[in-house]
């Protein structure tokens, strides 16, 4: 019998550690001194571009990947920037510029929307992903590697150390 080291693969349980970049080298987001992420391969769970880059890596490797905007939010889609009247927002409702907002349509849907500018006529909501359009640097490690439980494989997600969470 031989031993094969564990890689990066669909069905395992990945524990990263990441950190994210804009181009000026802004970070966006780490694990660094946080929990690192955990997820499984091949499931969608994380951006399109970030998961495929990591197929083949080792626990302990490093690596920088750069992802283009439609490997990872999209580009920014003019049409999902709205101009709504201020008499849909909720008398005494302080809207400033960079709030984030849930936004419930007529069909009851919610979705996530920032305010880009407040004006006379309106507010100015973008339902555009804030990282829509941007490329993406990401420094990952791989910390952890596990296959996953049948039942992980059949929810298409990680479950915790506690079992099944849900
Ligand atoms: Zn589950």
């Amino acid at each position: 019998m031989t031993t094969q080291p564990l890689t990066v693969r669909d069905g395992m349980v990945v524990t990263l550690d990441y950190t994210l970049r804009r181009e000026n080298g802004e970070i966006i987001d780490t694990s660094v001194g946080r929990e690192a992420l955990e997820y499984l391969q091949g499931a969608g769970q994380i951006i399109p571009g970030l998961e495929q880059a990591l197929y083949g890596m080792v626990v302990g490797e490093e690596r920088r990947v750069v992802v283009a905007p439609e490997d990872a939010y999209g580009e920014v889609d003019p049409e999902a920037v709205h101009l709504i009247p201020h008499s849909a927002f909720p008398p005494g409702m302080e809207v400033e510029p960079g709030m984030v907002l849930q936004v419930r349509n007529q069909y009851g849907e919610v979705s996530q929307a920032w305010v880009a500018d407040v004006q006379p006529e309106g507010v100015v909501l973008d339902f555009n992903h804030p990282l829509a359009g941007m490329t993406l640097y990401f420094d990952a490690k791989i910390v952890g590697l596990r296959p996953a439980t049948p039942e992980e494989l059949i929810h298409g997600h990680v479950h915790g150390a506690g079992g099944h969470e849900h």
